[in-house]
Protein backbone atom coordinates (compact mmCIF):
# COMPACT_ATOMS: atom_id res chain seq x y z
CA UNK A 1 0.00 0.00 0.00
CA UNK A 2 1.36 3.65 -0.74
CA UNK A 3 0.00 6.91 -1.10
CA UNK A 4 1.38 10.35 -1.88
CA UNK A 5 0.56 13.68 0.14
CA UNK A 6 1.34 17.38 -0.08
CA UNK A 7 2.39 18.82 2.68
CA UNK A 8 1.69 22.57 2.57
CA UNK A 9 3.67 25.37 3.80
CA UNK A 10 2.34 27.44 6.35
CA UNK A 11 2.51 30.94 6.86
CA UNK A 12 1.19 33.92 9.14
CA UNK A 13 -0.94 36.62 8.13
CA UNK A 14 -1.10 38.02 11.84
CA UNK A 15 1.19 36.98 14.48
CA UNK A 16 0.69 38.35 17.99
CA UNK A 17 1.52 37.54 21.28
CA UNK A 18 -1.58 37.73 24.07
CA UNK A 19 0.06 36.07 27.39
CA UNK A 20 2.67 34.13 29.02
CA UNK A 21 1.73 30.89 31.11
CA UNK A 22 3.33 29.73 33.91
CA UNK A 23 4.58 26.58 31.79
CA UNK A 24 6.56 29.36 29.77
CA UNK A 25 4.51 28.84 26.89
CA UNK A 26 2.98 31.96 25.15
CA UNK A 27 -0.36 32.41 24.08
CA UNK A 28 -0.81 33.27 20.77
CA UNK A 29 -3.05 34.67 18.44
CA UNK A 30 -2.63 34.26 14.78
CA UNK A 31 -4.26 33.67 11.42
CA UNK A 32 -2.50 30.96 9.59
CA UNK A 33 -2.80 30.14 5.94
CA UNK A 34 -1.68 27.03 3.65
CA UNK A 35 -0.16 27.88 1.10
CA UNK A 36 1.04 25.85 -2.35
CA UNK A 37 4.55 25.48 -1.48
CA UNK A 38 4.63 22.19 -0.54
CA UNK A 39 6.94 18.61 0.37
CA UNK A 40 5.63 15.35 -0.58
CA UNK A 41 5.24 12.55 1.65
CA UNK A 42 4.83 9.45 -0.04
CA UNK A 43 4.09 6.61 2.51
CA UNK A 44 4.38 2.64 1.89
CA UNK A 45 3.27 0.31 4.33
CA UNK A 46 3.57 -3.55 4.15
CA UNK A 47 1.58 -6.05 5.47
CA UNK A 48 4.18 -7.35 8.23
CA UNK A 49 3.45 -5.94 11.80
CA UNK A 50 7.30 -5.74 12.93
CA UNK A 51 7.65 -1.97 13.88
CA UNK A 52 10.02 -1.07 11.82
CA UNK A 53 10.04 2.62 10.40
CA UNK A 54 12.60 3.85 8.03
CA UNK A 55 12.73 7.63 6.58
CA UNK A 56 14.37 8.97 3.53
CA UNK A 57 14.83 12.26 2.54
CA UNK A 58 16.38 13.89 -0.55
CA UNK A 59 17.32 17.38 1.50
CA UNK A 60 20.97 16.49 2.95
CA UNK A 61 20.67 17.99 6.25
CA UNK A 62 17.32 16.26 7.41
CA UNK A 63 17.09 13.80 10.07
CA UNK A 64 15.93 10.77 9.06
CA UNK A 65 15.35 9.28 12.14
CA UNK A 66 13.28 9.50 15.69
CA UNK A 67 14.33 13.23 15.69
CA UNK A 68 12.50 13.71 12.40
CA UNK A 69 9.03 15.12 13.04
CA UNK A 70 7.62 12.71 10.54
CA UNK A 71 9.25 10.14 11.96
CA UNK A 72 8.20 10.52 15.67
CA UNK A 73 4.55 11.11 14.32
CA UNK A 74 4.46 7.62 12.59
CA UNK A 75 5.40 6.09 15.91
CA UNK A 76 2.44 7.91 17.83
CA UNK A 77 0.17 7.03 15.23
CA UNK A 78 0.40 3.15 15.35
CA UNK A 79 1.05 3.72 19.22
CA UNK A 80 -2.65 4.72 19.25
CA UNK A 81 -4.39 2.15 16.77
CA UNK A 82 -1.92 -0.53 18.72
CA UNK A 83 -0.92 -2.09 15.34
CA UNK A 84 2.66 -1.51 14.11
CA UNK A 85 2.93 -2.02 9.98
CA UNK A 86 6.14 -2.33 8.71
CA UNK A 87 6.26 1.34 7.19
CA UNK A 88 8.86 3.67 4.73
CA UNK A 89 8.01 7.48 4.73
CA UNK A 90 10.03 9.50 1.78
CA UNK A 91 10.02 12.99 1.89
CA UNK A 92 10.58 14.88 -0.93
CA UNK A 93 11.66 18.59 0.33
CA UNK A 94 10.66 22.10 -1.15
CA UNK A 95 10.07 23.64 1.87
CA UNK A 96 13.09 25.85 2.85
CA UNK A 97 13.40 24.56 6.61
CA UNK A 98 13.79 26.43 9.90
CA UNK A 99 12.42 29.07 8.06
CA UNK A 100 8.99 29.62 10.03
CA UNK A 101 7.68 27.97 7.40
CA UNK A 102 5.97 24.56 9.57
CA UNK A 103 8.63 22.54 6.88
CA UNK A 104 8.67 19.59 10.61
CA UNK A 105 5.11 20.13 11.57
CA UNK A 106 3.57 20.08 7.38
CA UNK A 107 5.56 16.67 7.10
CA UNK A 108 4.02 15.09 10.69
CA UNK A 109 0.61 16.35 9.54
CA UNK A 110 0.90 14.42 6.46
CA UNK A 111 2.47 11.64 7.84
CA UNK A 112 -0.50 11.26 10.18
CA UNK A 113 -3.16 12.39 7.56
CA UNK A 114 -2.24 9.96 5.09
CA UNK A 115 -1.51 6.53 7.23
CA UNK A 116 -4.74 7.16 8.68
CA UNK A 117 -6.36 6.94 5.06
CA UNK A 118 -3.99 3.83 4.21
CA UNK A 119 -4.97 2.11 7.15
CA UNK A 120 -8.90 3.15 6.20
CA UNK A 121 -9.54 5.96 9.11
CA UNK A 122 -9.21 4.12 12.39
CA UNK A 123 -8.52 8.15 13.90
CA UNK A 124 -11.10 11.04 14.11
CA UNK A 125 -9.85 14.43 12.91
CA UNK A 126 -9.62 15.32 16.36
CA UNK A 127 -7.59 12.55 17.37
CA UNK A 128 -5.20 12.76 14.97
CA UNK A 129 -4.95 16.71 16.14
CA UNK A 130 -4.51 15.58 19.42
CA UNK A 131 -1.28 13.17 18.65
CA UNK A 132 -0.60 16.12 16.33
CA UNK A 133 -0.75 19.15 19.15
CA UNK A 134 2.10 16.63 21.49
CA UNK A 135 4.37 16.60 18.43
CA UNK A 136 4.26 20.78 18.00
CA UNK A 137 1.88 23.53 18.42
CA UNK A 138 1.70 24.04 14.31
CA UNK A 139 0.46 20.38 13.69
CA UNK A 140 -3.04 20.25 14.14
CA UNK A 141 -3.23 23.55 11.71
CA UNK A 142 -1.11 21.68 8.91
CA UNK A 143 -3.75 19.15 9.46
CA UNK A 144 -6.65 20.97 9.03
CA UNK A 145 -5.42 23.44 6.42
CA UNK A 146 -6.95 26.68 4.75
CA UNK A 147 -7.37 29.84 6.25
CA UNK A 148 -7.55 29.34 10.18
CA UNK A 149 -7.53 31.50 13.73
CA UNK A 150 -4.81 29.64 16.12
CA UNK A 151 -5.06 30.80 19.83
CA UNK A 152 -3.89 29.00 22.93
CA UNK A 153 -0.36 27.86 21.68
CA UNK A 154 -1.48 27.28 18.41
CA UNK A 155 -3.72 24.27 18.97
CA UNK A 156 -6.92 26.41 19.44
CA UNK A 157 -8.30 26.37 16.09
CA UNK A 158 -10.86 28.48 13.92
CA UNK A 159 -12.33 28.23 10.40
CA UNK A 160 -12.09 31.56 8.89
CA UNK A 161 -12.87 32.21 5.11
CA UNK A 162 -10.42 31.41 2.72
CA UNK A 163 -8.02 34.42 1.95
CA UNK A 164 -8.61 35.68 -2.03
CA UNK A 165 -6.06 33.81 -4.24
CA UNK A 166 -3.62 36.74 -4.22
CA UNK A 167 -0.52 35.52 -5.71
CA UNK A 168 2.13 35.05 -2.22
CA UNK A 169 5.72 35.41 -2.82
CA UNK A 170 8.05 33.33 0.17
CA UNK A 171 11.68 34.12 0.67
CA UNK A 172 14.30 32.63 3.04
CA UNK A 173 17.64 34.42 2.63
CA UNK A 174 20.24 34.41 5.56
CA UNK A 175 21.00 32.67 8.65
CA UNK A 176 17.99 30.71 10.56
CA UNK A 177 16.38 32.41 13.27
CA UNK A 178 16.67 30.20 16.55
CA UNK A 179 12.51 30.14 17.56
CA UNK A 180 13.09 29.81 21.76
CA UNK A 181 16.03 33.17 21.51
CA UNK A 182 13.38 34.92 19.60
CA UNK A 183 10.62 34.69 22.21
CA UNK A 184 13.65 35.49 24.95
CA UNK A 185 14.29 38.63 22.89
CA UNK A 186 10.22 39.28 23.06
CA UNK A 187 9.83 38.69 26.63
CA UNK A 188 12.75 40.70 27.64
CA UNK A 189 10.77 43.52 25.51
CA UNK A 190 7.23 43.24 26.64
CA UNK A 191 7.91 41.91 30.71
CA UNK A 192 7.28 38.50 30.26
CA UNK A 193 3.56 39.50 28.63
CA UNK A 194 2.34 40.22 32.45
CA UNK A 195 -0.94 42.23 31.86
CA UNK A 196 -0.55 41.85 27.93
CA UNK A 197 -3.15 41.35 25.87
CA UNK A 198 -1.30 41.98 22.50
CA UNK A 199 0.51 44.24 20.69
CA UNK A 200 -1.02 44.95 17.74
CA UNK A 201 -2.77 48.22 17.40
CA UNK A 202 -6.16 48.10 18.68
CA UNK A 203 -8.87 46.49 16.19
CA UNK A 204 -6.48 45.45 13.51
CA UNK A 205 -6.72 41.67 13.77
CA UNK A 206 -10.74 42.14 13.25
CA UNK A 207 -10.09 44.64 10.71
CA UNK A 208 -8.24 42.04 8.93
CA UNK A 209 -10.60 39.43 9.60
CA UNK A 210 -13.57 41.14 7.79
CA UNK A 211 -11.22 42.59 4.78
CA UNK A 212 -11.04 38.89 4.05
CA UNK A 213 -14.46 37.75 4.57
CA UNK A 214 -15.33 40.72 1.85
CA UNK A 215 -12.22 40.36 -0.34
CA UNK A 216 -10.92 43.69 0.41
CA UNK A 217 -7.01 43.55 -0.79
CA UNK A 218 -6.04 47.00 0.84
CA UNK A 219 -7.62 45.89 3.96
CA UNK A 220 -5.82 42.93 3.86
CA UNK A 221 -2.67 44.80 3.37
CA UNK A 222 -3.28 46.84 6.29
CA UNK A 223 -3.83 44.32 9.09
CA UNK A 224 -1.46 41.64 8.13
CA UNK A 225 0.92 41.61 11.30
CA UNK A 226 3.87 39.60 13.02
CA UNK A 227 5.29 40.86 16.11
CA UNK A 228 8.56 38.82 15.96
CA UNK A 229 9.72 41.36 13.42
CA UNK A 230 10.20 44.11 16.15
CA UNK A 231 13.32 41.99 17.55
CA UNK A 232 14.31 39.80 14.28
CA UNK A 233 14.26 42.76 11.92
CA UNK A 234 17.33 44.69 13.92
CA UNK A 235 19.74 42.20 13.35
CA UNK A 236 18.48 40.43 10.28
CA UNK A 237 19.52 42.60 7.54
CA UNK A 238 18.24 39.76 4.79
CA UNK A 239 15.20 39.35 5.87
CA UNK A 240 14.66 43.41 6.73
CA UNK A 241 16.00 43.84 3.14
CA UNK A 242 13.22 41.14 1.26
CA UNK A 243 10.37 43.26 3.03
CA UNK A 244 11.60 46.76 1.31
CA UNK A 245 12.00 44.74 -1.86
CA UNK A 246 8.87 43.30 -1.63
CA UNK A 247 6.96 46.74 -0.93
CA UNK A 248 9.16 48.50 -3.65
CA UNK A 249 8.43 45.77 -6.39
CA UNK A 250 4.79 45.87 -5.80
CA UNK A 251 3.63 44.11 -2.89
CA UNK A 252 0.21 44.81 -1.77
CA UNK A 253 2.12 43.95 1.85
CA UNK A 254 4.89 41.99 3.54
CA UNK A 255 5.67 40.18 6.38
CA UNK A 256 7.89 37.95 8.08
CA UNK A 257 6.61 34.65 8.60
CA UNK A 258 5.91 32.62 12.04
CA UNK A 259 9.46 33.77 13.49
CA UNK A 260 11.30 34.20 10.64
CA UNK A 261 13.24 34.51 8.44
CA UNK A 262 11.68 33.72 6.05
CA UNK A 263 9.36 36.62 4.50
CA UNK A 264 6.45 37.40 2.03
CA UNK A 265 4.98 39.38 -0.18
CA UNK A 266 1.28 39.56 -1.36
CA UNK A 267 0.82 40.95 -4.45
CA UNK A 268 -2.56 41.68 -7.15
CA UNK A 269 -0.86 39.76 -10.32
CA UNK A 270 1.00 36.62 -10.73
CA UNK A 271 3.31 38.51 -13.32
CA UNK A 272 4.18 40.98 -10.41
CA UNK A 273 4.82 38.19 -8.76
CA UNK A 274 6.74 35.84 -10.99
CA UNK A 275 9.01 39.19 -11.77
CA UNK A 276 9.85 39.54 -8.16
CA UNK A 277 10.78 36.25 -7.44
CA UNK A 278 13.18 36.18 -10.51
CA UNK A 279 14.42 39.04 -9.43
CA UNK A 280 15.54 37.68 -5.97
CA UNK A 281 16.33 34.18 -7.20
CA UNK A 282 18.90 36.09 -10.23
CA UNK A 283 20.53 38.08 -6.99
CA UNK A 284 20.85 35.08 -4.80
CA UNK A 285 22.35 32.57 -7.78
CA UNK A 286 19.76 29.52 -6.73
CA UNK A 287 16.36 29.77 -5.89
CA UNK A 288 15.07 31.17 -2.48
CA UNK A 289 11.85 32.50 -3.52
CA UNK A 290 8.73 30.69 -4.45
CA UNK A 291 5.70 32.23 -6.31
CA UNK A 292 2.81 30.21 -4.22
CA UNK A 293 -0.78 30.98 -3.70
CA UNK A 294 -3.29 30.72 -0.70
CA UNK A 295 -4.34 26.93 -0.60
CA UNK A 296 -8.02 26.08 0.82
CA UNK A 297 -9.29 22.87 3.61
CA UNK A 298 -10.28 21.35 0.91
CA UNK A 299 -7.29 20.97 -1.37
CA UNK A 300 -5.64 19.88 1.75
CA UNK A 301 -3.90 16.99 2.64
P1 LIG B 1 8.22 26.28 12.54
O1 LIG B 1 7.67 27.23 11.53
O2 LIG B 1 7.22 25.20 12.95
O3 LIG B 1 8.92 26.93 13.68
P2 LIG B 1 10.47 25.90 10.90
O4 LIG B 1 9.95 26.04 9.51
O5 LIG B 1 11.11 27.11 11.49
O6 LIG B 1 9.32 25.39 11.82
P3 LIG B 1 11.53 23.32 10.27
O7 LIG B 1 11.80 23.47 8.81
O8 LIG B 1 10.33 22.56 10.67
O9 LIG B 1 11.53 24.75 10.97
O10 LIG B 1 12.84 22.66 10.86
C1 LIG B 1 13.31 22.87 12.16
C2 LIG B 1 14.21 21.69 12.56
O11 LIG B 1 13.38 20.54 12.71
C3 LIG B 1 15.23 21.32 11.50
O12 LIG B 1 16.46 21.87 11.80
C4 LIG B 1 15.30 19.80 11.54
O13 LIG B 1 16.45 19.34 12.22
C5 LIG B 1 14.09 19.35 12.35
N1 LIG B 1 13.16 18.50 11.59
C6 LIG B 1 12.53 17.44 12.06
N2 LIG B 1 11.73 16.88 11.15
C7 LIG B 1 11.83 17.61 10.04
C8 LIG B 1 11.24 17.52 8.74
N3 LIG B 1 10.36 16.55 8.42
N4 LIG B 1 11.55 18.48 7.86
C9 LIG B 1 12.42 19.46 8.18
N5 LIG B 1 13.02 19.58 9.38
C10 LIG B 1 12.74 18.66 10.32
Amino acid sequence: MELTLPAYAKINLYLDITGKLENGYHEILSLMQSVSLCDFVTLTLVPEENGEITLECDAPNVPTGEKNLAYRAAKRYFEAIGRFPKTHIRIEKHIPMEAGLAGGSTDAAATLVGLNRLLGGPLSLSELCSIGKSLGADVPFCICGGTMEAKGIGEILTKKPLMPKLPIVIAKKGAGVSTPGAYRALDALYHDFTDCNGTASEGCYDALLSAIESGDTDGIAKGTYNIFEETVFPYHDEARFLQAFFMENGAIASRMSGSGPSVFGIFQAEEAAKCAADRINRGAGEQIAFVTFPVSDSEEL
